[in-house]
């Protein structure tokens, strides 16, 4: 039995990567020592896979930003404004794709299927002139090799998760797209064939969704094409991050392997494994360790899965593998020193998750016996955790038991509320308000690095922090708004903030992942029971009202967006953290309104990235997020008012489930989409409060006010004018000062004019 890898993080141990990558982007380091620095981190990745007793090493996934634009590259696929003329894509262009430059914009990203990871998204528009610029995996095999003696394994996407990632054509063109790509797939095979690789890992993640007959018609097309371009080499076709949809298609494809999650397909696998059985004359890519998260594997459970596999697979025929590429967990526990030893103990990253796929396939070849004191090493390891305080406070247990009978649902319907906040709040016709941060400064970074550093006192700090609220509750009023926030000027990140201050949390030192380009995070590990210790953002909140007859907005991170943007322990179910965290987000939305806060926003930007991959779980998991956030949210007066926001355009699907969350005002994302969201209220009607951003703030440019009432005319076609709201499209703490205020100021005209437009009854 061997063990594969199907993706090693790109990053660095301590994010070599993204430091050379923004050296060369600084004008720092020049395009040669640009490719030295990466080679390195390249050839120390493979080195480690070995050293670690990988038998199959990817080769080709490394990337110099993102592997799908990679295709896109290898494939000449550039967009036109790019001014790319053929032949090798030159770094200056393959960097403007993503990045954009003076004369043109950046591809759009978006996210990676349900992970965190964004993609640069192809725009296969009727100019494109697909051709081979060069072989990327074939080079990547031949520097493996010629280096390191390593017979890596090519990595490829595979054409149709490629095509269908991409946008530009119209849907009655794919199969055009497919035909112009499939002579190059070909080719890329066949060279790598006449080099001697033995096996190509090909990527079709897509197969893991919901697919219908037309896609299955074309999946087959394309293998079937693949297999008489290359019939020299074979391709495991690799599929990832949940159970695929038509087991028997997929397995009877000519392929010379598949490559299944047996982690996050709900069972589904095994199950199909089990009872249809697996092709005789296939290699049976086993995803038995997690990619996806950052804890220890039960290793006796997974041999127990492996065990049922080789009833009906023999063992020369499995290759056990991590359930996806390792580019969504952090690189290495070598460096984190500083964390509780019961936690650490109980974590792996990639690297130790491929320790443990060593392990795995040892047993799986020896038996058991001969690793059995490592999988007694693992069992103490895990068994610390359990065991640790952290993971049972009592008061959550009880509190948790008797979740059934805690509210989730408001003591008066929102036609009964809007009439007390009304009265109580006397807002004018179309209010404008902001999303909750402002400018965040080098000044306020520079602070914040003071105070964690030690330079400063927490008085020092804090007096900064009211210093800077002082200051821009004043150019709020200045400007005329109607309803002010604090600023968030304490906040570094919307979910760390609170992971800090919340029990069950804790912070990894070097624990980043990819998230896009040279942008990486380090998502909170949710480790044990979750509890609010005390109030989290009273004093900020209450400081700023105290300064202004005007409402102060409190400003909290949802549950499900705290969830959805951590690491979370396996041994709950999702849905339990969640309730877990929306029930100590209560007690600080208690706290807020007993300190005489009457408006309360609890941001969800992440709440539709949750969606699962497949259709038939999307309203399950709706369900229990809706149900987190009201348990949050309902046992505030009806006077105070909950508002919500969320910053996608995204909507059709979900447009229910938004409005069971049952939020007296929701702020949403429209300026980017160009009124796509619009669109949905033209069938839909939505009867509470509502404000769709009426500019973008991912840009520096100022919006004329004459742009902001168009977008407020539009939107006033079909939402009704009592209950709209006017604010930007997301926070402004990414933007400048003067930018800011300036863009700002324009909105209060053109909310000035809308109100006599519309002479909207009070
Ligand atoms: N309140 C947050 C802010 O203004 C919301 C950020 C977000 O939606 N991502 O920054
Ligand atoms: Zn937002």
């Amino acid at each position: 039995m061997k063990s594969g890898n199907l993706g090693y993080p790109r990053i660095g141990a301590d994010r070599e990567w993204k430091k050379a990558l923004e050296a060369y982007w600084a004008g720092k380091l020049d395009e040669a020592a640009l490719h030295a620095a990466l080679k390195t981190i390249r050839l120390d990745n493979l080195k480690k896979q070995r050293d670690l007793g990988i038998d199959l090493i990817p080769v080709g996934e490394f990337t110099y930003y993102d592997h799908i634009l990679d295709t896109s590259a290898m494939f000449g696929l550039i967009p036109e404004r790019f001014g790319y003329t053929g032949g090798e894509v030159a770094l200056a262009t393959y960097y403007a794709v993503a990045r954009g430059n003076r004369e043109s914009a950046a591809s759009e990203m978006t996210k990676w299927f349900n992970t965190n990871y964004h993609y640069i998204v192809p725009e296969l528009t009727a100019g494109v002139k697909p051709q081979l610029t060069v072989n990327r995996p074939l080079e990547a095999y031949r520097e493996a090799k010629a280096e390191l003696g390593i017979e890596g394994r090519p990595v490829i996407v595979g054409p149709y998760t490629y095509l269908k990632l991409s946008k530009g054509y119209a849907p009655g063109e794919l199969d055009a797209w497919i035909d112009r790509l499939l002579p190059l797939y070909g080719q890329v095979l066949r060279e790598l064939a006449a080099e001697g690789v033995a096996w190509v890992q090909v990527d079709e993640p897509i197969l893991a969704t919901t697919l219908d007959e037309s896609d299955l018609a074309r999946v087959k097309r394309i293998y079937e094409a693949l297999a008489g371009e290359a019939p020299g080499v074979k391709l495991l076709l690799q599929t990832y991050f949940e159970s695929v949809d038509d087991y028997d298609f997929v397995v009877s494809l000519p392929v010379g392997g598949i490559g299944l999650d047996f982690v996050h397909d709900g069972g589904r696998n095994l199950k199909a494994v089990r009872e249809r059985g697996f092709p005789a004359d296939k290699v049976l890519g086993a995803g038995l360790i997690d990619g996806r998260n950052i804890w220890k594997a039960d290793l006796r459970v997974k041999g127990e899965t492996l065990q049922s596999l080789l009833a009906i697979v023999p063992a020369e025929r499995i290759v056990v593998q991590p359930s996806s590429s390792l580019l969504h967990v952090p690189v290495s526990l070598a460096l984190e020193t500083t964390l509780p030893q019961e936690l650490r103990g109980a974590l792996a990253f990639a690297d130790e998750k491929l320790a443990e796929l060593a392990l795995l396939a040892k047993a799986g070849s020896e038996g058991a016996d001969a690793v059995e004191a490592e999988l007694a090493a693992a069992d103490r390891s895990r068994a610390a955790l359990q065991q640790s305080p952290a993971r049972t406070n009592e008061r959550v247990r009880t509190r948790m038991a008797s979740l059934a009978s805690e509210p989730a649902a408001r003591a008066s319907v929102f036609g009964v509320r809007r009439g007390v906040q009304e009265t109580r709040w006397q807002l004018p016709p179309l209010p404008t308000t902001t999303i909750g941060s402002f400018p965040q400064t080098p000044e306020v970074r520079g602070a914040r690095q003071k105070w964690r550093k030690g330079e400063w006192s927490p008085e020092q700090y804090e007096s900064f922090v009211q210093a800077q609220i002082r200051e821009w509750i004043d150019i709020q009023n200045d400007i005329g708004l109607d309803v002010l926030v604090h600023g968030e000027f304490e906040r570094t990140d919307m979910v760390e903030f609170f992971g800090e201050k919340l029990s069950g949390f804790a912070f990894t030192a070097k624990g980043w992942v990819q998230s896009y380009g040279s942008r990486c995070v380090k998502p909170p590990v949710i480790y044990g029971d979750v509890e609010l210790p005390q109030p989290m953002t009273v004093a900020e909140t209450v400081y700023a009202q105290s300064l202004t007859s005007k409402p102060v907005k409190g400003m909290l991170t949802g549950p499900i967006t705290i969830l959805n943007w951590s690491f979370v322990r396996d041994d709950k179910s999702r849905e339990e953290v969640a309730y877990q965290i929306a029930l100590a987000l209560r007690d600080e939305i208690e706290a807020l309104e007993t300190a005489g806060i009457g408006m309360i926003q609890v941001d969800e930007p992440a709440l539709r990235e949750g969606l699962p991959l497949k259709r038939e779980q999307w309203a399950h998991y709706l369900d229990w997020s809706v149900r987190a956030f009201r348990l949050s949210t309902s046992t505030v007066r009806d006077e105070t008012q909950i508002h919500t926001h969320m910053c996608y355009s995204e909507f059709h699907d979900i447009i229910d489930a938004i409005s069971a969350l049952d939020a007296d005002v929701i702020s949403i994302e429209t300026s980017r989409s160009h009124g796509e969201l619009i669109e949905i209220f033209e069938e839909h009607t939505y009867d509470k409060g509502i404000g769709l951003g009426v500019y973008d703030i991912h840009s520096p440019r100022v919006p004329s006010s004459d742009e902001m009432s168009h977008m407020i005319d539009r939107a006033l076609r079909v939402l009704d004018p009592g209950l709209f709201w006017i604010n930007p499209d997301c926070g402004l703490k990414t933007r400048g000062r003067t930018e800011t205020v300036d863009s700002l100021r324009n909105m209060v005209e053109a909310t000035k004019a809308a109100r006599e437009r519309y002479a909207v009854k009070q």
